[in-house]
């Protein structure tokens, strides 16, 4: 397919634009190699451990762990926080960031991975939104106190039984710590992280009201849509463009521009027009 001419009404857009909204879902990460969690065989192929014990990502991406078997609840997460901290963010985060300095943008990340990616990269805390929490954050399991802290633990995890060998401790009660992500069933999630960067992205959004801006949304499926509601949503602004990369789900209406592709191949193809 000749996906020419809309690389080239995007590159238009970036180039005449005053401010930039980079969104994202998971989809961003795969380039990078992480695994995708789409559908139980995506989940199960990078975990096959679950799948012998029958149980789906919305079944290990539950608080219901951490209270029952702590060391199995940390399984999942501690396993993911040294994949997340290993992992190489893909060129397509260079890409982003070098139109940035090279247009002067005025910019914002929202996301609902939980990866840090953006951060690792080299894109600035206080100018991210992180929907869904972070892994690289702590809070308590009770929890005892509104406290978020870094995680700067080591939490090594025997992969044939996704048990964790060391379970993060609340520094307050000393019960057991979990992550401070949004999960699935979770009613004990602090929010207080997540409310500050949403008052932070708010007042960019005021800021930049009457400037020409540009979303660029990667990876963000139909599943879970509060990014596409998102990026959807600031595109009904006027002097708005959205640019959507998706490989499976790449429709949007209203004028805006979509990329049947993943992040990088969309992010590559678009750079060759700037
Ligand atoms: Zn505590």
């Amino acid at each position: 397919m000749d996906w020419s001419d809309a690389c080239r009404k995007a590159a238009d857009a970036i180039g005449k634009a005053g401010a930039l909204v980079v969104t994202s879902g998971a989809g961003m990460g795969v380039d990078s190699g992480l695994p995708d969690f789409r559908g139980e065989r995506g989940f199960w192929k990078a975990y096959p451990m679950y799948e012998r014990l029958g149980i789906s990502f919305v079944g290990a991406a539950n608080p219901a762990h951490f209270h029952r078997d702590p060391a199995f609840g940390w399984g999942f997460y501690g396993h993911r926080t040294t994949l997340y901290r290993t992992t190489e963010p893909h060129d397509g985060f260079r890409i982003l960031r070098q139109w940035i300095t090279r247009f002067g943008l005025a910019h914002f990340v929202v996301t609902s991975n939980v990866d840090g990616q953006f951060q690792k990269a080299g894109f600035e805390e206080e100018r991210m939104l992180e929907v869904h929490g972070s892994i690289h954050h702590l809070q308590c399991l009770s929890p005892c106190s509104d406290a978020i802290w870094p995680n700067r633990e080591e939490i090594p995890v025997d992969h044939a039984t996704m048990r964790a060998k060391q379970i993060p401790r609340c520094p307050h009660c000393g019960g057991v710590a979990r992550p401070n992500i949004l999960m699935f069933g979770d009613y004990s999630w602090l929010s207080d992280r997540t409310r500050g960067q949403e008052m932070r992205f708010d007042s960019f959004l005021n800021e930049h009201q009457h400037a020409p801006i540009v979303v660029i949304e990667m990876g963000a499926g139909t599943s879970i849509p509060t990014i596409r509601y998102m990026s959807e949503r600031i595109g009904q602004r006027n002097a708005a463009t959205v640019i959507r990369i998706n490989p499976r789900e790449s429709h949007i209406a209203g004028g805006h521009t979509s990329l049947p592709c993943g992040a990088l191949e969309g992010l590559e193809g678009i750079d060759e027009f700037l």
